[in-house]
């Protein structure tokens, strides 16, 4: 698998007129390398493929990344690195301007001389937006793990429980089921703070008569899920009822949309232009959704700003419509999605149906 992406990003290379690109941030050099360690450092040419990183690490290095010549340097990576340069006759080396702090960068420059630095922001994002088999796989499990954890603890979804203890509920479930990880901090809120789009969970009781969304998902072997449902806590109101339906209809209708030549923004209007035809698009203030993969939030974006990527076969994708009344509550329903050749598969299986209970 290594081999295939290294091959993705040769290409990516050449076409920039790039003879080189050095790799530091984390995600990136673990999605190069197969390489999980906490430093390192990848120099990757259109011949080489070397992989430096400090004597804790060699081992390891060596064998999750069997694609990589590992390296260990005698003082700095970049004295290393400067080195490589020079016995490699590199001309024009691309580094992650988005990621390098500015004294790293002068660190660098000073250290290879001779050469010109090209930032690459987003070069290997752009690479990682294709998820491979082996990425896809892990999503899977990822998506599964959450709703089985999901399953498990909507019987504790009652009066009187408090929001901060099903979200570590929540969490724990996941963990017992083999996720490494929360993919992101679990967002549980009740009643009126439902309306907080982004509300982490609190001391709040749920009382009769709550909607209660949960935001959440698993990191597994690297990899995020992604799902948000809202239920009610005893009988809905009319009102409950009709907010819950229209945000279900403009969900369904994004992932009824979700195709390859698609772009994020047409998969935004889908689900904005019916909530604001049934009244309430004010009411939906963020973006339909995003892309997932290593990051909760990668590319491809699924909004109005950013959203000009066209969507492929092996992205994956949230649609993520919500309406938030202040004051009154919310709704968001989330499912996260791979494209596929013909259209797209729902990844988070839990049903969407107003579950009373
Ligand atoms: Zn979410
Ligand atoms: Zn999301």
């Amino acid at each position: 698998m290594a081999e295939d992406r290294i091959a993705r990003l040769r290409a990516a290379l050449a076409e920039r007129g790039l003879d080189g690109l050095v790799v530091v941030k984390p995600e990136n050099r673990a999605y190069l390398s197969g390489f999980t360690g906490s430093a390192g450092v990848l120099l990757i040419t259109p011949e080489r493929a070397v992989l430096i990183t400090d004597f804790r690490y060699t081992e390891q290095a060596a064998a999750q990344a069997p694609a990589f010549q590992v390296m260990k340097p005698e003082s700095t990576d970049e004295a290393l690195i400067a080195r490589l340069v020079d016995e490699f006759g590199l001309k024009r080396i691309g580094y992650e301007g988005d990621h390098l702090t500015v004294d790293q960068f002068q660190t660098y420059r000073q250290a290879v001389s001779g050469c010109e630095w090209v930032s690459v922001t987003g070069l290997v994002e752009t690479l990682r937006m294709v998820k491979d088999q082996t990425e896809i796989a892990r999503m899977r499990r990822a998506a599964e793990i959450a709703d089985e954890a999901f399953a498990q603890i909507l019987p504790l979804v009652k009066p009187g429980a408090v929001e901060r203890d099903l979200a570590a509920e929540l969490e724990y479930r996941m963990k017992k089921l083999g996720a490494e990880g929360v993919a992101f901090e679990t967002i549980v809120v009740s009643g009126v703070r439902s309306s907080l789009p982004h509300g982490r969970p609190s001391d709040k009781a749920i009382a009769a008569g709550d909607l209660v969304t949960f935001d959440f998902g698993a990191l597994y072997e690297g990899y995020c899920s992604d799902m948000t449902r809202t239920v009610v806590v005893g009988e809905p109101t009319d009102k409950q009822r009709e907010i819950y339906s229209i945000v279900l209809e403009a969900q369904k209708r994004g992932v009824a949309a979700c195709r390859p030549g698609i772009t994020g923004k047409e998969l935004d209007d889908v689900c904005r232009s019916y909530i604001k035809e049934r009244g309430y698009g004010e009411y939906f203030g963020h973006g339909t959704g995003h892309g997932v993969g290593r990051f909760i939030h990668e590319g491809p974006r699924v909004s109005q700003r950013g959203g000009d990527v066209v969507l492929q076969p092996g992205m994956v994708v949230t649609i993520e419509p919500g309406i938030y009344l202040p004051g009154w509550g919310g709704v968001r329903i989330e499912d996260m999605l791979l494209v596929t050749e013909s259209g797209a598969e729902v990844l988070t299986r839990t049903p969407k149906e107003l579950l009373i209970l």
